[in-house]
């Protein structure tokens, strides 16, 4: 069985005082206890991690370099996150993609600094709007997924994060029946290149997920939490969240 996960992105937001919310978050009693993971700006990974000492909420990174160190002004590397305390990383977000023109050979290596560094590597996928509306998600997906994710993922190096571009921030989300079309297509491609690790790999959504939608799209089998950018950034709205992914 996979322990699923709530991962909240907080982007370029938060400063010392959203560190507060690090204690409030509950973590829902039973065995159905989801992870939590905060993955704050980099300049407060060190605080966020001293913050959440004694509370169920695990930190994390938004982005790593390739590169162990070097000349890579304004980069952080994979062992510099690992080094505050954090134990994830987020890669390939899709506004990392489009800002900084990431590509998925970029992503890959991204996935293996990560690994290298011990840390769990979120990986981003998702379709542009055009791409949904052209039809091409499944192959889109599929590419992303091949292209991004080394060899040698497993349930506990790797999480996917399925993330629609243009539900992203939006308040738009896919329908659930293209959720489970899509979640299931990922779960069919792990399984078949990672056999029983391709199983125990998570599948995330995210884009737009709130405390008024979350219930329905963790009804999906192969949904195993969120990730989730705007939500995340008030404990009023992701403890909803949370909540409704133990009671999924
Ligand atoms: C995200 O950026 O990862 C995200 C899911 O954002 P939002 O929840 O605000 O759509």
């Amino acid at each position: 069985m996979r322990r699923t996960l709530a991962a909240g992105n907080w982007k370029m937001n938060g400063d010392a005082a959203m560190l507060d919310a690090l204690q409030q978050l509950q973590a829902p009693g039973g065995d159905n206890a989801p992870d939590i993971l905060i993955c704050p700006p980099s300049t407060l990974l060190l605080q966020a991690v001293a913050a959440s000492e004694n509370s169920p909420v695990r930190i994390g990174g938004q982005d790593c370099h390739t590169a162990a160190s070097g000349a890579h002004t304004g980069d952080v590397s994979a062992a510099m996150i690992k080094a505050t305390g954090a134990s994830a990383v987020l890669v390939g977000h899709s506004e990392r993609r489009a800002d900084h023109g990431e590509t998925n050979s970029d992503v890959r290596a991204k996935v293996e600094a990560a690994w290298g560094a011990d840390l769990l590597a979120i990986l981003c996928i998702g379709e542009s709007e055009a791409e949904r509306m052209g039809d091409d998600t499944l192959d889109i997906i599929a590419a992303q997924l091949e292209a991004s994710l080394p060899d040698g993922a497993t349930g506990t190096n790797t999480v996917i994060a399925y993330e629609p571009i243009w539900a992203i921030g939006t308040g738009r989300v896919p329908t659930l029946e293209q959720i489970v079309e899509t979640h299931d297509m990922i779960r069919a491609r792990l399984e078949a290149r990672f056999a029983t690790q391709g199983a125990a790999i998570r599948i995330l959504y995210g884009g737009s997920v709130k405390p008024s939608n979350a219930a329905e799209i963790f009804t999906a089998e192969n949904v195993d939490g969120a990730l989730v950018g705007g939500a995340s950034l008030k404990v009023a709205d992701i403890q909803p969240i949370i909540d409704a992914l133990a009671a999924s």
